[in-house]
């Protein structure tokens, strides 16, 4: 039976903490119940420096149940795809599968089952996806779903409409721990790990408790972030622009003389456009080619495993 490890990212979630645990707790009992996940199998929360009282409360549920509740305790807030990663790289050695959810319970706890049943179909990742965004504001699911198009634009691959409610087998995980960049953002990686993988439908409902701890600020910064660092594709675009500049520029030339020759033009016109077109040009076109490097360097340094070796046959 395979050990299941429930992981929820936590900051400054006192008033949600205990409704969390205690429906997180029922799916376990009921999935243990049915002997889909092992008895062993637990919650394990991950406190991102809160403020407020909520470490005090993840050790009075670990008291009250110490062996289906752990604890992780951050020492500061680092954001929540950082607390997520530690949240899954620490349940990576004490369990065989790992499921990502928020405190919040917004994303619905009774799909579980059925990532699991999945798992045990054989997908190695299970996607949470939003059936659809009826209870969202007009804002929310504008700027969301434009972020999805966005990021397909740009080069990078992305499940559309599912954020960070997920299953992943432990081999998932331990490939997902070769990534050893900064600049994370882990729906943009998950989709690289590779396996079969497949998804859940369930609609997001709205917070139990508390407020939400994304204001735009930290979702703009999520969504650049993300662009950022899965493609060097804006630097390509400078490139273009560049290329598509110079040939405007012989168009400019040829619209320069022709007034030039048919006389009516102030002295130095002539000159002064053709230089400004064509050096503009050559300077986004050299900005370009000085980008292509940098972002050869940043692919680099990010020093991402290059494949995932599924099987060998000997
Ligand atoms: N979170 C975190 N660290 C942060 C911000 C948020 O661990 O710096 C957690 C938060 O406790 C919640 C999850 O990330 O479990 C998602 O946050 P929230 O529900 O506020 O985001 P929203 O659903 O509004 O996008
Ligand atoms: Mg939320």
């Amino acid at each position: 039976m395979d050990k299941l490890a429930i992981v929820v990212p936590c900051y400054n979630e006192e008033e949600v903490l205990h409704i969390a645990a205690d429906a997180l707790r029922d799916v376990l009992d009921d999935l243990i119940r049915k002997q889909k996940i092992a008895q062993d199998s637990f919650l394990l929360f991950v406190n991102d420096g809160s403020k407020d009282r909520t470490w005090e409360l993840i050790e009075e549920e670990h008291a009250a149940h110490p062996a289906q509740i752990r604890g992780v305790k951050l020492a500061g807030n680092v954001g929540h795809q950082f607390a997520l990663t530690a949240g899954l790289l620490i349940a990576k050695d004490r369990s065989d599968v790992a499921i990502s959810i928020d405190a919040d319970l917004q994303d619905d706890v009774s799909v579980i089952e059925e990532m699991i049943d999945k798992y045990h179909a054989g997908n190695d990742i299970v996607y949470g996806v939003r059936s659809n965004r009826k209870k969202d504001s007009f804002f929310k699911r504008f700027t969301a779903q434009g972020f999805y198009r966005f990021m397909g634009i740009m080069g990078v691959k992305t499940i559309y409409n599912h954020a960070d409610f997920r299953l992943m087998s432990k081999r998932a995980l331990e490939q997902f721990s070769q990534y050893g960049e900064n600049n994370l953002f882990l729906r943009g990686i998950v989709p690289l790990i590779g396996y079969q993988t497949d998804c859940v439908y369930y609609e997001r409902k709205e917070r139990v408790a508390g407020e939400s701890k994304y204001p735009l600020k930290k979702m703009l910064a999520l969504a650049f972030n993300g662009i950022t660092s899965f493609s060097i594709k804006p630097i390509s675009l400078i490139t273009w622009l560049g290329c598509v500049i110079i040939v405007g520029s012989v168009l400019a030339a040829v619209y320069a003389l022709i007034s030039y020759f048919t006389g009516n033009v102030v002295q130095g016109w002539t000159s002064l456009i053709l230089s400004i077109w064509f050096i503009g040009g050559v300077q986004l076109l050299a900005i370009g080619m000085v980008g292509q490097y940098i972002g050869k360097i940043y692919v680099e340094v990010k020093h991402r495993p290059r494949y995932n070796v599924e099987k060998v046959l000997e």
